[in-house]
């Protein structure tokens, strides 16, 4: 029994756990939702829900999409470097969807969980451009389960509206400059001593030690 309800937990099956919550991190219903958002107390991942003020959703916006791509560009950059003075990050991911509950969502998966409380406990005493931080631990580690399939490739019909992630990606230039720099860093860093301890992730991370 135990073993069926750990192979349900978070899916569609499961009648208690909502399956957005567990996957994405956010559900539409918010608070009112009828299944249970469980919050991890352990994550590598925390999440800064609508972070990013992206400027092409604002009415009175007047860059140009080379200029919303800077914006988005420097932003990404920012919040790159900001997460790489509390560890090492593996990877960052922006929501360019335009619902309430995933409008500029930030998630940052790092790659020691104690690097994820910790930056998660200090950011949130924190401001950005002029609003305080809110953020807390998610319980998204994959993001391929959370990202809309669709969002490359043919495209996907709900546009900003659909309920899975749409990444917002930065320039390749962009993407390529932070991996080299943050390979750099690591190299003069040194090895991180808990490498080696590091155990394989337990299949439901985050959830069972709850
Ligand atoms: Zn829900
Ligand atoms: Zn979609």
């Amino acid at each position: 029994m135990a073993n069926y309800l750990a192979s349900i937990f978070g899916t569609e099956q499961d009648k208690v756990n909502c399956s957005f919550y567990y996957k994405i991190g956010a559900c539409r219903h918010g608070d009112r939702c009828s299944r249970k958002h469980v919050k991890p107390s352990y994550s590598q991942t925390v999440l800064l829900p609508n972070m990013y003020q992206n400027p092409a959703f604002d009415p009175k916006n007047k860059m140009n999409p080379n200029q919303l791509q800077t914006h988005f560009d420097g932003f990404y950059e920012d919040i790159w470097c900001e997460m790489c003075k509390y560890g090492e990050i593996e990877e960052l991911v922006v929501c360019d969807n335009n619902n309430d509950h995933l409008i500029g969502n930030v998630y940052a998966r790092f790659k020691f969980e104690e690097d994820a409380q910790k930056a998660c406990d200090e950011l949130n005493q924190r401001w950005y451009a002029a609003r305080p931080i809110y953020c807390e631990l998610s319980p998204v580690t994959d993001f391929r389960e959370a990202c809309c399939r669709l969002n490359s490739g043919e495209g996907c019909q709900r546009g900003g509206f659909c309920n899975f992630i749409h990444r917002k990606e930065p320039t390749k230039e962009m993407d390529r400059d932070l991996e080299l720099s943050t390979k750099k860093w690591l190299r003069i860093r040194g090895k991180d001593e808990r490498e080696a301890t590091r155990s394989p992730s337990p299949v439901f991370e985050g959830r069972t030690r709850a």
